[in-house]
């Protein structure tokens, strides 16, 4: 899996990242208070963080999932 698609899946992880926080595991060093925009507009699509849906699930194994809003 190489190319468009997994840069792609790359940018998406980064923006679920943002949204929801690193994982459980924590990032290996001390974390400083974690100041968001209340509303970051996506990289990939513009819209609102808000308008997104995002799957997470109790399997630590299952990806997160990211969803942009249909335009
Ligand atoms: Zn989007």
């Amino acid at each position: 899996m190489t190319g468009r698609f997994w840069r792609f899946y790359e940018k998406a992880n980064d923006v679920v990242r943002t949204f929801t926080g690193p994982a459980d595991i924590g990032a290996g060093h001390p974390e400083g208070p974690d100041i968001r925009p209340a509303d970051p507009a996506c990289p990939m699509c513009g819209r609102p963080m808000s308008e997104h849906r995002i799957e997470r699930t109790a399997d630590s194994r299952t990806s997160t999932r990211f969803y942009c809003p249909e335009r």
